[in-house]
């Protein structure tokens, strides 16, 4: 069970602050002052416990406390089928009924409504004053927004796996602009109470890393918040590629990571893993990552922060060999930092020297279960290897990988651990605070043995700490870690008020 704060523990507070013992101390301990420990409110960890069982309640909660970061979300699938279907619509597409995907055809080959949605049906399909009777309308939105999204996929004969990837293609040609990706990414972040993402995407320009600041901030005026959200950079490159492209792009990458004006701080790999390209270029791929990290470290001083996606894998769509040493290896020799998705953990060879190994270096594993779920059919507290993570002491950050394609976000993602997992408000909060600390965020953390429960003297010293030495990952667990004194101060009254 929890390591940071048992339920008997919780138990043992809430008696003993209801039988007046600890009253003048604990009551409300989360902003007693001085030396008494500023502990998690154990009112609000019972209330978490009291409404864990039921979704609606437990995403009321979960959607109003603060989450810190995110650090494995793909900006361009962060969008959403309808907004994909509204740029269609306004680009000219016409939908390929058959094809499932967004074309430009003559007027001639339109003709045949079993094949095509005309363009002037999809325009018509996304008006506020739609002429399309009711019932083809619905016929309309519903085929293309589960086309070009994992909406109702469970519902259909598909394979999540399949339908996920073939998202890319058919979307086609239609074109998102970048600022309403980051509007809608902005927006849907504060509204969240997240302060801190690791984007993958390639920024490419300073003058472009600061028109997507200045939409940031736009955001934050708009919506009237006090919210800081930081942003940084992942760069990508393409896993599912030959050995030349792969250089290419693996070097382009490098650059934008030693330019610090694109706040680009670490690199990942991505696409399908299992596809049969991706899974005969891994040695080579992994031997020029190791190539150019140790060049990095020769030349500059450190080596890369890599971020790899490896072991989102299963049984199902890879062979087995593969499964057993994609992660070992990704770290080992690709010098992982942190490992996206790390599914197929429990076939890795010497698992338990591998979990050691991760534990001691601090590499961490950023957990996606909507997109695990959608794509490896990895669901729930059996299938998912969180706990082996989780037990084991290795790092761990819950993060949305896609969110619009999945339709989930943040919140949905905590939701999904806590019940599959049974997780306590304590454990919560602690991931909470591991997505800054396992972050790229420059400097040192204030938490030592993720003990997250300071008192005021012990949080105002590393604050003072934090801010004096520069360390960006120490502000931001300030940051957080005051938000939550604020989160847990407002649930509190709540509880009361409501006598929950
Ligand atoms: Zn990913």
């Amino acid at each position: 069970m929890s390591k940071f704060f048992t339920r008997n523990k919780v138990k043992k507070i809430i008696l003993l602050v209801a039988s007046g013992v600890l009253m003048s101390s604990i009551a409300l301990p989360a902003f007693a002052a001085g030396n008494v420990r500023e502990n998690t409110s154990p009112i609000v960890a019972d209330y978490f416990e009291k409404v864990k069982a039921n979704n609606t309640e437990l995403i009321a909660f979960l959607h109003e406390m603060p989450k810190g970061g995110d650090l494995h979300s793909h900006a361009s699938a962060t969008i959403e089928a309808e907004a994909v279907l509204e740029y269609a619509a306004e680009q000219g597409f016409d939908f390929d009924r058959k094809a499932l995907t967004f074309v430009k055809k003559t007027p001639a080959e339109q003709s045949d409504s079993a094949i095509y949605f005309t363009n002037a049906t999809l325009k018509s399909a996304v008006s506020a004053n739609s002429t399309l009777g009711t019932s083809f309308r619905e016929e309309v939105l519903s085929e293309i927004l589960e086309a070009v999204s994992m909406r109702n996929y469970k519902q259909r004969a598909v394979s999540g796996h399949d339908h996920f990837f073939q998202y890319f293609f058919r979307t086609g040609d239609v074109t998102i602009p970048d600022p309403e990706i980051y509007r809608r990414l902005f927006t849907r972040a504060i509204k969240e109470n997240i302060g801190y993402l690791e984007l993958m995407t390639n920024m490419k320009t300073k003058a472009d890393y600061d028109s997507v600041i200045k939409i940031k901030d736009d955001v934050i005026k708009s919506l009237n918040s006090t919210r800081k959200l930081d942003v940084n950079f992942i760069a990508t490159i393409n896993r599912n590629a030959d050995n030349a492209a792969f250089k290419a792009s693996l070097d382009k990458a490098i650059a934008l990571y030693d330019n610090p004006d694109t706040h680009t701080v670490g690199i990942t790999i991505l696409s399908a893993e299992d596809d049969l390209l991706s899974q005969k270029n891994f040695i080579a791929q992994m031997k020029m990552l190791d190539e150019a990290y140790n060049y990095h470290l020769k030349t500059q001083g450190t080596g890369i922060n890599f971020h790899l996606h490896a072991g989102e894998l299963t049984l199902d769509y890879s062979e087995y060999l593969a499964l057993t040493d994609r992660i070992s290896k990704s770290i080992d020799l690709g010098h992982a930092k942190i490992i996206g998705h790390g599914v197929s953990i429990a076939w890795n060879e010497q698992v338990y020297e591998l979990l050691k190994k991760m534990r001691d270096d601090k590499i961490g594993v950023t957990v996606c279960p909507s997109s695990s779920e959608a794509i490896l059919g990895v669901s729930g507290g059996d299938t998912h290897p969180f706990k082996l993570y989780w037990n084991a002491d290795v790092p761990v950050a819950i993060a949305t990988d896609d969110e619009g394609l999945s339709r989930s976000n943040l919140t949905n993602e905590y939701a999904k651990i806590a019940k599959w997992f049974n997780l306590e408000y304590g454990e919560i909060k602690w991931l909470a605070f591991n997505s800054i600390e396992m972050s790229f965020l420059k400097g040192k953390g204030i938490f030592k043995d993720k003990n997250f429960n300071l008192t005021a003297d012990e949080f105002k010293a590393a604050k003072s700490l934090a801010i004096s030495s520069g360390s960006a990952k120490g502000i931001k667990e300030c940051e957080v870690y005051e938000e939550y004194l604020t989160f847990e101060k407002k649930m509190e009254s709540y509880i009361y008020d409501f006598n929950w």
